[in-house]
């Protein structure tokens, strides 16, 4: 059978050859720890019947045996130990022409599996990169809501500054109105009491609004206690005057007669 058609197998454990690999020194390929096994344990090589030690081993880095689902790297390195044995006998110059082309498809392989890995990297990188966009559009979109957001409650909040403005100016239209009601009243009222030749009181009246002056249903109310009271006592006077206006002239007809 043909030996780059099935997997090459390790000498001492007859299992696939993958992993961490060494080259015996009668140049077979085995799994590391197989080789250091039978070193330690002195065994003779099931391969070539000599002892070997563990420290006579190659490492055969650089040709990728990582991955056991690639048959060619691994039967190529096989290929590499036979060829180098063929070497110490025979033709030499032949023999390592070919262990030289070997290593060279060896190294293209191994070339070829990291540019794979690099590839491999390279998507992830590309995949986290994407992720990342994705991740800051969103940011963006939340960014542009809250900012969209703001500027309706500012909106909001200068429309209600201004309806407050408007109340506060309507407030103080009214106010004055009030004043000027209230002003018109104690004129009139204070008028009245001069007019009775009741200035003391006209004065005390005078006085008691202004200092009511913030309280404009107050003064509203005493106004109008006031005219009642004025009212009151302007018919009384009137009904005295006219008990006297005929005391007088019962007593001027007694005089008379
Ligand atoms: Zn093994
Ligand atoms: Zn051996």
């Amino acid at each position: 059978a043909d030996p780059l058609e099935k997997p090459p197998i390790c000498p001492a454990c007859r299992a696939p050859l993958c992993g961490d690999l060494v080259a015996s020194a009668c140049n077979r390929v085995y799994h590391r720890k197989c080789l250091a096994e039978i070193a330690e344990s002195g065994s003779e090589c099931p391969q070539c019947g000599e002892l070997h030690a563990a420290s006579s081993s190659l490492d055969l880095f650089g040709i990728s045996f990582g991955d056991a689902l690639d048959p060619g790297a691994a039967a190529l390195a096989v290929k590499i130990a036979q060829v180098e044995t063929e070497e110490g006998g025979g033709d030499s110059e032949a023999g390592g022409t070919k262990a030289e082309s070997l290593r060279a498809a060896a190294a293209l392989l191994a070339m070829k599996n990291n540019v794979g890995e690099r590839k491999h990297h390279l998507q992830e990188q590309r995949a986290l990169i994407q992720a990342e966009r994705e991740r800051c559009a969103k940011q963006d979109a939340k960014l542009e809501a809250a900012q969209k957001l703001r500027a309706t409650r500012d909106s909001d909040v200068s429309q209600t500054h201004k309806a407050n403005q408007q109340a506060e100016i309507q407030r103080k239209s009214l106010l004055a109105k009030l004043d000027a009601v209230r002003q018109q009243a104690d004129v009139s009222e204070y008028w009245e009491k001069l007019k009775q030749d009741r200035e003391t009181e006209a004065k005390q009246h005078l006085l008691i609004l202004v200092n009511m002056a913030h309280s404009p249903a107050v003064i509203t109310a005493e106004v109008s206690n006031f005219q009642q009271h004025t009212r009151e006592s302007l018919q009384r006077m009137r009904k005295d005057g006219g008990i006297y206006t005929q005391r007088l002239q019962a007593a001027r007809r007694q005089k008379a007669e």
